[in-house]
């Protein structure tokens, strides 16, 4: 049956949950919905390839409400949840709970979120009281552990929410533990973007025979996203960026860099540019992060500059602008990034300002979405006369690495990423490691600096040269004199 003929009707979901989907004023299942749906109401484990922006959390949450009211907890005692949902990111936990309550707003279930950088003691106060659904992100769900606050020994169905995302962040010994703590028999949901290696054997420990759902097909990019280049040096990217959204009076975009410091260093500049903008990631408290997801959300501010973990998992409706400030080392990060805007059914634009040291990064995500992205001249930009030097900037690792990812074993690419390694920085309290995720943290390469260096260089004067080399590209040139006109690469 193909997808079209689908109806929440045919779902047989309670009528609970049926008015609670005609309150959000969902009239038709998205295509993960329909799949993953009935797979769960039927109790089996389940495989999903679905990202953000596909409907996925109702994917989940839906059949997940439907199955615990249908059947009274076995043991129920404060909590001890009967379902246990992992996610990687604060914000993320955030949503998928805010969907929890809004479509089990019906039904006598209780939900909670748990996540760290904010005090504990309400998380713990709420673990006294009768409770259904956890979300979680690992760090903060372990130091309950730890507290004996929290029993997972009630734990009927186990969601791991954005998998390829938390392995990223270095969860996977986390979620081990986790899952050693959880009984035997239980219903298994992996949602994850994409199928590394690495989920493929976590999913292989994890999932018993499992049904298997796959929407939007991996590495494709939207088809409603209008994606364009503009070629501009490093140094000038904070200039364009601040014409192109005075010059087109863009209301809300969100901009993407490399490191936290550079997402402190561009809000800055916006600000005193006169454009208001704030930057979100993790070296932020969370009370900031969330304001300034709530004012960008709500239209007051215009501008969210974000790395990647940040804006991981944001569901913000019809995003209209999405920049790359500097293009992802991966190139399936490119894919998430973009997939911010031009969802649930709207049209959005992509721009990425891509400096000459990036096209090697280019065209690899050229590759991986199979398709050219054009490049666009500026009208009207005239570089500033004078421009402030910027500090050089880190040494950047070869695409398709991911900064955080363990090194594979030497010899052997296809062998699975021993756990532990790539980690020497990770702060010992979970806690501390979920407020900082490693991605955000220094390029590995300075972790293993004997290793990751060519020898007759220091990465200091590795930063001069690469500097200098970026001095010396002749600037006017890389503005082309036609719109849509593709330079040389
Ligand atoms: P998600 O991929 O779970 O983050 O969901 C993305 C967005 O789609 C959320 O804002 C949901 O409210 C919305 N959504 C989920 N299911 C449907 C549906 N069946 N019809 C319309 N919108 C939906």
């Amino acid at each position: 049956m193909s997808n079209i003929e689908i109806t929440f009707a045919s779902l047989n979901l309670a009528q609970p949950l049926m008015r609670a989907i005609a309150d959000a004023g969902y009239t038709t299942p998205t295509p993960v919905q329909a799949q993953a749906i009935p797979l769960v109401l039927a109790g089996g484990d389940l495989l999903a390839g679905a990202q953000t922006g596909t409907g996925k959390t109702a994917g989940f949450t839906l059949p997940i409400l439907h199955l615990l009211s249908a059947k009274p907890a076995a043991n129920p005692r404060p909590g001890r949840p009967r379902c246990l949902i992992l996610v990687p990111t604060r914000e993320l936990a955030a949503q998928v709970e805010q969907s929890v309550q809004t479509y089990g707003k019906y039904l006598p279930l209780k939900s909670m979120v748990m996540f760290g950088g904010v005090n504990i003691n309400p998380q713990m106060k709420a673990l006294r009281g009768q409770l259904d659904i956890l979300v979680a992100t690992p760090g903060r769900l372990l130091d309950h552990v730890g507290q004996k606050t929290l029993d997972l020994s009630g734990v009927e169905i186990l969601v791991l929410d954005e998998a390829d995302r938390m392995l990223d962040m270095g969860f996977i010994r986390d979620i081990k533990k986790i899952l050693a703590l959880l009984p035997k028999q239980r219903q298994n949901l992996l949602f994850s973007a994409t199928f590394s290696d690495e989920i493929k054997t976590l999913s292989d420990g994890l999932l018993h025979n499992p049904g298997y759902v796959e929407v939007a097909r991996r590495n494709s990019t939207v088809e409603l996203i209008t994606q364009s280049v503009h070629l501009v040096p490093q140094k000038l990217k904070s200039h364009l960026l601040s014409h192109l959204i005075k010059h087109n009076d863009w209301k809300q975009v969100l901009v993407f860099t490399r490191t936290k410091h550079g997402a402190n260093r561009l809000t800055e500049k916006l600000i005193a540019d006169g454009i208001p903008a704030a930057a979100i990631h993790g070296n932020k408290s969370q009370p900031a992060r969330t304001k300034a997801l709530a004012q960008f959300k709500d239209g007051s501010l215009p501008v969210l500059v974000a790395t990647d973990i940040a804006a991981r998992g944001l569901d913000i409706d019809q995003l209209p602008h999405v920049v790359n400030f500097e293009l992802p080392n991966v190139p399936e990060d490119y894919v998430h990034r973009i997939g911010r805007t031009g969802r649930a059914g709207s049209s959005g634009a992509a721009i990425s300002l891509v400096d000459k040291e990036e096209l090697q990064f280019l065209r690899d995500i050229e590759r991986l979405i199979k398709r050219e992205i054009p490049v666009v001249a500026i009208d009207g930009f005239v570089p500033p006369t004078h421009i402030a030097e910027e500090a050089p900037r880190p040494p950047r690792q070869a695409h398709g690495q991911r900064r955080n990812n363990p090194p594979r074993a030497a010899g052997n690419r296809n062998q699975p990423a021993r756990e532990g390694q790539g980690q020497k920085q990770k702060p010992r309290n979970p806690q501390q490691r979920e407020q900082q995720p490693r991605t955000e943290q220094q390029p590995r390469n300075s972790q293993h600096p004997a290793k990751a260096r060519p020898p007759q260089k220091t990465a200091e004067q590795q930063h001069l040269s690469e500097a200098a080399r970026h001095q010396a590209m002749p600037q006017p040139a890389l503005f082309s004199p036609k719109p849509g006109v593709r330079r040389g690469r």
